[in-house]
């Protein structure tokens, strides 16, 4: 899971060569941890 930073979207994968966000364009994702429940959710 990855994060693009300028339009906030974000983008599960990634197939292409290169990381780009398919939304805005921008080459800058940032890498987004896996959801790991630490804390008791009640969700
Ligand atoms: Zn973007």
């Amino acid at each position: 899971m990855y994060v693009c930073p300028k339009c906030g979207k974000e983008i599960e994968k990634i197939e292409q060569k290169f990381v780009r966000c398919p939304y805005c364009g921008s080459r800058i994702l940032m890498k987004k941890r896996p959801p790991i429940a630490k804390e008791v959710s009640t969700d």
